[in-house]
């Protein structure tokens, strides 16, 4: 009888799932013994790691998206629409339009979405880069800069653990290549009690922040922003003053992992850090942004899960028991501003170790980003 993999969300981690499966099992997809499903909110894969460069006005939104059914294999099926829910008794996912897709496998690879709304009169008063419009606003606000106090504000959690960084150090070259270093200051708040949840990070930046005076608050929980007065205060009590405020406001996961009664208050399902299984069910693996499990954030995450849920249901489908195992693997490049980088690589029990940032490392992020097309083809 045909096996049903059902896949909701078309980002890096659900296509790539997609791609290795159907390259490893194209004969029982060809004889129909498998069927394949993507779903997806928008037609369009979009490579969010653009939106940084998008904003300093490097690269526009067009070089940051591709129609998804361009990347996925011929074989799998694309369906373009908003999940409802997620049936588990039907063993269906149920569209927004009413429609049933089932499932004999499922694949949750549905993200995380920015929540500024948390942070009252942010969306007033300040702005984000971590969506297309976001970027396009932070494009405009910086063009129009001609000088001030930035302030960098940090929610947690949220996606790319390094983003904030970057933009930190970027931004301050930036002013300076502008003519505005004499009259820009950069401000940079972070929620806990050092400069990155990461600590190797945190024990890296540290001395770079000093060296190019660029001032930092810890245990800044943003709370409220005051447009008018142009404040943003602290749930810990602290009020700065701002001229340009940037915000990566804390993240939530979907919408539609709550509906389906998946997920905990901020909608992250609770996954087993290893098989990628949700907890207490074995026909539904998750990856990428949508668990709850303690590691960064990142494509590079949902890319090196990707490989596991692949072989697993590969495995389960031929009869095995998918015993692969995620070992936490995280990578990262960090821009160290506008012409040198480094990158952290990491898992479950080797922290990271930032490396001396080079001309070559930001070269090779600025190729990768143009070669990320490859990624979730599945041929890098
Ligand atoms: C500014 C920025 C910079 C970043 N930089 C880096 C970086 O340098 N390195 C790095 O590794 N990561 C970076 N990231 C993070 C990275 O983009 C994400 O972690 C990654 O995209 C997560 O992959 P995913 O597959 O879990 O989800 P996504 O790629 O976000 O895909 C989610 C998918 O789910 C679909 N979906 C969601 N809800 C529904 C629904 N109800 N119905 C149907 N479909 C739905 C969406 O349409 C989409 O197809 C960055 C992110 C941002 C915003």
């Amino acid at each position: 009888m045909m096996k049903k993999i059902v896949i909701l969300g078309g980002g890096v981690g659900g296509t790539i799932v997609a791609n290795q499966v159907a390259r490893q099992m194209g004969q029982e997809l060809r004889n129909h013994e498998l069927e394949i499903t993507v779903i997806s909110e928008t037609s369009n894969h979009v490579y969010q790691p653009m939106f940084l460069y998008v904003a300093f006005d490097q690269v526009v939104p067009a070089e940051a998206q591709k129609p998804e059914r361009e990347i996925l294999d011929r074989h799998v099926k694309f369906q373009v629409g908003s999940a409802d829910r997620v049936d588990r008794d039907a063993k269906a996912v149920i569209m927004q339009d009413g429609t049933k897709i089932p499932y004999d496998y499922l694949v949750i690879a549905t993200g995380s979405r920015p929540a500024p709304e948390k942070i009252a009169g942010l969306e007033q008063g300040g702005y984000i880069f971590y969506t297309e419009e976001g970027a396009l606003k932070l494009r405009e606000a910086l063009h129009n800069f001609q000088g001030g106090r930035i302030v960098v504000t940090v929610g947690v959690p949220h996606k790319c653990p390094v983003a904030p960084l970057e933009f930190t150090f970027m931004v301050q070259e930036w002013a300076k290549a502008r003519g505005l270093g004499d009259k820009t200051e950069v401000v940079y708040t972070y929620p806990i009690g050092r400069l990155h949840s990461l600590e190797p990070v945190a024990n890296w930046a540290a001395p770079v922040f000093e060296e190019r005076g660029i001032e930092s608050h810890i245990f800044f929980n943003p709370e409220n922003v005051d447009a008018e007065k142009k404040t943003i205060t602290s749930l810990e009590g602290e009020t700065l003053n701002y001229d340009l405020l940037v915000a990566i406001p804390p993240h939530t996961g979907q919408e539609v992992i709550g509906r389906s009664g998946l997920g905990d208050a901020g909608n992250w399902i609770a996954t087993d850090r290893h098989s990628l299984r949700m907890e207490g069910a074995d026909d539904i693996f998750v990856l990428g942004d949508a668990t709850n499990l303690p590691i960064s954030k990142a494509g590079s995450t949902a890319h090196f899960e990707a490989d596991v849920v692949a072989s697993n249901l590969v495995n389960l489908l031929r009869g095995g028991l998918g015993s692969v195992r995620y070992d936490g693997k995280v990578f990262c490049f960090i821009e160290t501003g506008l012409k040198n980088a480094t990158y952290i690589q990491f898992d479950y029990t080797h922290p990271p170790k930032p490396q001396e940032p080079t001309e070559m490392i930001h070269m090779f992020k600025l190729a990768y980003n143009r070669m990320y097309w490859l990624t979730p083809a599945g041929v890098l």
